[in-house]
């Protein structure tokens, strides 16, 4: 089983949020379960530290078209930690100086698409998968289907989607699809391909074409497919549900372990509790707060963005703040909240300390001092963060949705089950009862260290989902060379492999929800 990982970052190289945690993270987990697994990447060579930069090999250049363009691409090749990474390099698109955010996205993108396509017959193995990650990669099983399946070396190439946000879609106009692609508008610019609102959508294109989805929670695979979660593409999602499914991240068990962290004071685990304070202590010296253990530490390490319930925050915080806690906030994003907590962060110098910058070490000492983790999101696909804090023994209070539903038991005083603290709507005096609910059990001593062994107890390795992910990838190869029985529009159809009879029904009848990879031949009854 060859998997090749299709995405836009992934930790040590380039990382801007928990996707580059999974695509860093994953494949390590496969390769234990015996997969052959390759992680193709974007050459972003002002951002990609050494040495890594330096010592990519070049295993060939080609000219990729972007529309009538011919652009340049190099492959070049890294091995990670017993992985192969390639990485796709145009300084043009990629040497600048962030991932995205810029005016060509579409374009730069759009490149990246076509080139890991180029780009397959020169690396070292031949994918049985490609395994897309997020917007940026949902041209590829369009482009596999339309351009490449008719050449042998690509035909029985499956493709996987993960939707790690579906918030963020890459949407742009008409126009890119034969500028930038040399695509058909009459075939592709339709509601049942990639048309949205008079627009192209990259991610329903990934949504629409590949042959399995999936996301990175059960909870978020539900919501998805209704209208308040469903981000304008919850109808398309129901249209294919019978092929998408939730599989929750992992966190990296060596790269987040209090006892091994080299970043935190004082190293703990479950059994020595106590020195969990010492890290308390050491961080309110480090952020100007007063060393106490008497008040508990409420943290909050997120983008500073709505989606993380950042509106819920700045309704009670003054009531939050009566309760005599301190908050220590580490992140960075939009303006109106970088802004309003410059301001508050004035106004309360002994109780808040706010960290506007990215900044790693100071992360992990905020997971192994805080008592208390915030993320009253108003969705979360997954979220990394909660699981981190639960590993540190740092108990989430969280809303539940998405994966932080799946992830986070709220505490129960009747059964004394539970190792965190949730409230169901999106409410703000939900959020500040959640809250002093915590700070009653923070105040119980015993009870409080119970609930923190529980948490600490927990399992959040990648090493249950990796194995659901391997189960998956058996169950696509196994699909896609079997005949198949559907319905279309009340008339069975038996759908048999067959690569005499040259009909595609992708191509053939855009409108047919299910769809089958290759060419096919179709047998009415
Ligand atoms: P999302 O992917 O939506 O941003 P997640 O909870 O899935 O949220 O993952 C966020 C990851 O990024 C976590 O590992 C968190 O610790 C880390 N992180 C977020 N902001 C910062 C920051 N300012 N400094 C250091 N690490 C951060």
């Amino acid at each position: 089983m060859r998997i090749l990982f299709v995405a836009t970052e992934a930790i040590p190289f380039a990382k801007t949020g928990g996707l580059a945690d999974v695509v860093g993270s994953l494949p390590q987990e496969l390769k234990k379960l015996g997969v052959e697994v390759g992680v193709i990447l974007p050459k972003y060579s002002k951002i990609i530290p050494e040495p890594f930069r330096s010592t990519m090999v070049t295993k060939k250049t080609l000219q990729v078209s972007v529309g009538w363009r011919e652009k340049y691409c190099g492959v070049q090749q890294i091995d990670y930690q017993g992985i192969s990474y390639y990485f796709i390099e145009n300084d043009d698109y990629f040497g600048r100086k962030g991932l995205y955010g810029f005016w060509d996205d579409g374009e730069r993108y759009a490149f990246f698409c076509r080139a890991v396509l180029e780009a397959l017959p020169y690396l070292d193995f031949k994918p049985d998968i490609l395994h897309c990650h997020d917007w940026h990669t949902g041209m590829v099983s369009l482009l596999l289907n339309d351009s490449y399946k008719n050449n042998p070396f690509y035909q029985n190439m499956a493709t996987i989607f993960t939707i790690h946000n579906l918030k963020y879609q890459g949407v742009f106009p008409k126009e890119i699809l034969h500028d930038l692609f040399g695509l058909d508008e009459n075939k592709y610019f339709s509601m049942d391909a990639v048309e949205f609102y008079e627009q192209v959508n990259f991610m329903k294109a990934g949504i629409v074409f590949s042959d399995l989805i999936t996301t990175v929670s059960k909870t978020y695979a539900e919501e998805i497919k209704t209208p308040f979660y469903g981000e304008q593409l919850d109808g398309i999602l129901r249209r294919r549900e019978g092929n998408i499914k939730g599989i929750i991240n992992g966190i990296d068990y060596g790269e987040y372990n209090p006892i091994k962290d080299s970043l935190i004071d004082a190293p703990y685990d479950s059994k020595s509790l106590t020195k969990k304070i010492c890290n308390k202590k050491q961080l309110q010296k480090a952020l100007g707060l007063p060393q106490t253990n008497k008040n508990p530490m409420i943290a909050m390490i997120s983008r500073l963005v709505e989606q993380k319930g950042l509106c819920l925050i700045k309704r009670v915080l003054d009531d939050i703040l009566a309760l005599d806690v301190q908050l220590v906030i580490l992140g960075t994003g939009e303006k109106e909240y970088e802004d309003w907590l410059e301001e508050v962060a004035k106004d309360y110098p002994k109780q808040i300390s706010v960290n506007l910058k990215y900044d790693e070490k100071l992360a992990h000492r905020i997971y192994a001092g805080a008592d208390l983790f915030l993320m009253p999101s108003l969705f979360e696909p997954c979220g990394l963060a909660q699981l981190i804090a639960l590993r540190y023994g740092t108990l989430p209070i969280v809303r539940e949705t998405g994966g932080l539903k799946d992830t986070v038991k709220p505490y129960n005083e009747d059964t004394g089950e539970g190792y965190g603290f949730s409230f169901t709507n999106y409410n703000a005096h939900d959020l500040l009862f959640t809250i002093e609910r915590a700070i009653g059990f923070f105040r119980q001593k015993p009870t409080w260290t119970r609930i923190r062994k529980e948490a600490m107890n927990r399992d959040y390795s990648w090493n249950n989902s990796a194995k659901e992910y391997y189960k998956l990838y058996k169950k696509v190869l196994r699909d896609i060379s079997k005949d198949k029985k559907i319905h279309v529009r009340g008339l069975k159809c038996l759908i048999t492999k067959n690569n005499s009879k040259r009909l595609s029904l992708v191509n053939r009848m855009p409108s047919l929800s299910e769809k089958v990879g290759g060419d096919v031949e179709l047998a009415f009854s």
